[in-house]
């Protein structure tokens, strides 16, 4: 018997709640560094929304949610990820 509920994730721009699999996960691997999709660590999700992972604050939420510092490299990758995502 299959009863399987949905995991659901907070967005940390909108903060809606999605299931976990609609949304865009990014780790800070304990030994990797950040992530997307994978790694062991602390984790933020945003949802697949241009309004979200454009918005001004985005930078700043990123970073409280993760506990980290953030270059500008990595938004700049994570733009280019967001991108191919969404239409
Ligand atoms: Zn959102």
């Amino acid at each position: 018997m299959t009863n399987k509920s949905p995991v659901m994730r907070i967005c940390i721009s909108c903060r809606q709640t999605y299931n976990r699999e609609d949304l865009f996960k990014i780790t800070k691997d304990h030994k990797q560094g950040i992530m997307f999709h994978k790694g062991i660590g602390r984790s933020a999700y945003i949802c697949k929304s241009k309004n979200c992972y454009t918005d001004s604050k985005i930078k700043k939420k990123l970073q409280k949610a993760l506990k980290t510092f953030l270059d500008a490299e990595f938004f700049d990758i994570f733009e280019k990820e967001m991108q191919t995502i969404i239409n």
